[in-house]
Order: structure tokens, then sequence, then C-alpha cells
């Protein structure tokens, strides 16, 4: 049977971090389905189409990675989708409480879905999607961060004024 992993996240924007989690759950599972939730209340700077796209951009010609939009219940997509697990990439201790009170809700919701944390390669373990955007709003330089795709709309984005 077909070992399906969800890897859920805002992804505003998604950075070299969030591919090491998708390259290593590829050696785990056979299909990997990212999941881009809108989350109004973070106030993204991308908006969700925007999102995905730059997902799709990123991860273009890995046909075992499925870039979806989802909203509700984790557990529900993660089960509509026949999912064994959620992947979730765990950086410093910083992010252990906050995903273990999420693992452990998604337990309780449905004890079926497992989560399954990934570390990143170490390089990224201090990289995060709003220290990316805050160096891009000054003009700090980028591009060992995120794909070129995405240094390029990050640049537009602040170039427009927009924040
Ligand atoms: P969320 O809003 O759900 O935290 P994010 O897009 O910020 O969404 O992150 C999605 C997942 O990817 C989370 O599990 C987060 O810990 C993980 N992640 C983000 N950046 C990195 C990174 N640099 N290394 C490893 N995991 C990461």
């Amino acid at each position: 049977m077909k070992k399906v992993g969800v890897y859920p996240g805002t992804f505003d924007p998604i950075t070299f971090g969030h591919l090491d989690i998708i390259k290593r759950s590829l050696k785990v599972f056979d299909q990997v389905i990212v999941a881009v939730a809108p989350n109004p209340q973070k106030g993204p700077l991308f908006d969700i189409d925007e999102r995905v796209s730059m997902i799709q951009e990123a991860c273009r010609g890995e046909k075992h990675v499925q870039i979806e939009q989802f909203d509700g219940l984790l557990v529900e997509f993660a089960k509509r989708k026949g999912a064994i697990a959620v992947i979730r990439g765990l950086r410093a201790v910083s992010d252990f409480e906050y995903e273990l009170q999420i693992a452990l809700m998604n337990q309780q919701l449905d004890a079926d879905v497992q989560t399954v944390f990934m570390m990143p390669s170490q390089e990224y373990t201090y990289l995060t999607s709003s220290i990316v955007k805050a160096v891009a709003r000054y003009g700090g330089e980028i591009k060992p961060f995120v794909p070129e795709g995405v240094a390029r709309k990050l640049k537009v984005k602040f170039k427009e004024g927009l924040l």
C-alpha cells in the first residue's frame, strides 16, 4: 500500500528549510502532500495562491510531491487523503512545545493519524519564513535561504511598498 504523508504549514513563503523536510520525507513516504493552510490570522504576506504557486515552482519535476490547499481540521484532511502520517519539521528546542501541543491534539482528534517529526540539515535549523521576510524587507540578501523564484517575488513585494 502506498504510504502517503501530509506536510501542513503556512509556507509564507517556502524556504530551503521546508524543502529540506520535503526531501527527507520522500525517503520515508511514497507520496508527500504539501498542505497549504490559508491561516489569515497569521496575516500572511503572500495570498494562498501565491504560496501554492511558489511551492509548485520549487517542487517542479518531483512527481511524488503534490501541493494542495486545505482549510479546516488537519486530521480530517489527512484522512480524506488516505495519509498515514502528518509530517512536521523540528528545528530548535523552541519548536518542541508548540509542536507537541498540536501533535497531542491531533492524536486526541484521531488516534489513527501519526505525527512524524523531521530534523532539517543543520544549516537550516534557524531558518524561518519570518526571518527571511524581515531580511527581505530591509533589502538584505536572501538567496541562500529561498529558491530563486521566491527571492524574486519577495523583492517585488517589498518594492511595491506593501509592507
Ligand atoms: P506553521 O504556520 O504551521 O508553523 P510553517 O510554514 O511556518 O507553518 O512551517 C511548517 C512546518 O515546517 C512546521 O512544522 C515548521 O516547524 C517546519 N519548518 C519551517 N521551517 C523549517 C526549517 N528551517 N527546518 C525545518 N522545519 C521547518
